[in-house]
């Protein structure tokens, strides 16, 4: 599909899978959820529909908590505690579903693990209905097993709704060399390759995502969503972040590295 520079308003991806980290609906450094930070969300994400993209979104938990955090407990199984990851994701969904119908977007929420009080099953074919009808479609639940993270989800769902892009929306700007917070010199890319990802062991996205993405050559842009403008500036096409893709999906002749 063409990225060709469009103008605000539009965009050039038919079908958004956005992930969205938890930490975008929090705080830095703390834990928990940011009224203010999913009230800003949702308006980005009105922007996104006012594009007339369908949009699904798969949400992350770590605001809340991580099964990796309980890893040393030896009171704690290691599946319950992914069990507990996947179930923060849910009061996230839950807490975005609010916020986005509050703010006049038409949302459903779904859920990988079942629990029909509160959220529809994950049914593709419903899920898909839904986004064809102009509703976002919130994917909470992860993939409603253990030992993964809802970046694995957000690609199996990408591929599952056939969506055109995997926007991977963190508080960095892009994926780096080496961890931008600890390292002053590292240096951003603008595109590279998903076999230069995994080779160099990159981090910002999970390996396992990107390998999915791989075989089915579907595109992700990883991007600062905190940034004003920037979700919107991702969707028509500009070159924000950076763009995970095939090497015949590169658009410059080299992979670019750019500071800052
Ligand atoms: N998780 C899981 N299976 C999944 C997705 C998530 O077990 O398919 C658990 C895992 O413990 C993870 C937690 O849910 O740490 C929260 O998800 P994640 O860490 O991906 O959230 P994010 O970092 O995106 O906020």
């Amino acid at each position: 599909m063409s990225e060709a520079a469009v103008p605000p308003g539009r965009t050039v991806y038919p079908r958004i899978l956005l992930k969205l980290s938890g930490d975008t609906l929090g705080r830095p450094g703390e834990t928990g959820i940011s009224v203010a930070s999913v009230e800003l969300i949702a308006l980005q994400i009105q922007n996104i529909v006012k594009t007339g993209a369908q949009l699904a979104i798969v949400i992350g938990g770590g605001n809340i908590l991580r099964g990796r955090a309980l890893a040393a407990s030896p009171h704690i199984n290691q599946a319950t505690a992914h069990y507990m990851g996947m179930l923060a994701t849910v009061m996230n969904g839950l807490a975005l579903h609010d916020a986005l119908e509050s703010v006049g977007v038409p949302t459903r929420l779904q859920s990988a693990i079942r629990m029909e009080g509160v959220a529809e099953p994950f049914i593709r074919r419903r899920c898909v209905r839904h986004l064809q009808k102009g509703r976002v479609v919130i994917l909470s639940g992860g993939t409603g097993s253990p030992f993964v993270t809802t970046d694995t989800a957000a690609a199996l769902r990408a591929r599952e709704i056939d969506a055109s892009v995997l926007l991977k929306a963190t508080r960095v700007d892009g994926i780096y060399s080496d961890d931008p917070e600890k390292n002053p010199h590292a240096v951003r890319y603008s595109e590279i390759t998903y076999q230069d990802f995994l080779a160099q062991g990159l981090g910002v996205m999970d390996a396992q995502a990107v390998h999915h993405c791989k075989e089915h050559n579907l595109p992700i842009v990883v991007f600062n969503f905190k940034r004003p403008g920037n979700i919107e500036r991702v969707i028509a096409g500009e070159r924000i972040g950076t763009r995970v893709v095939s090497p015949a999906q590169l658009t410059e002749s080299q992979p670019d590295v750019t500071t800052g």
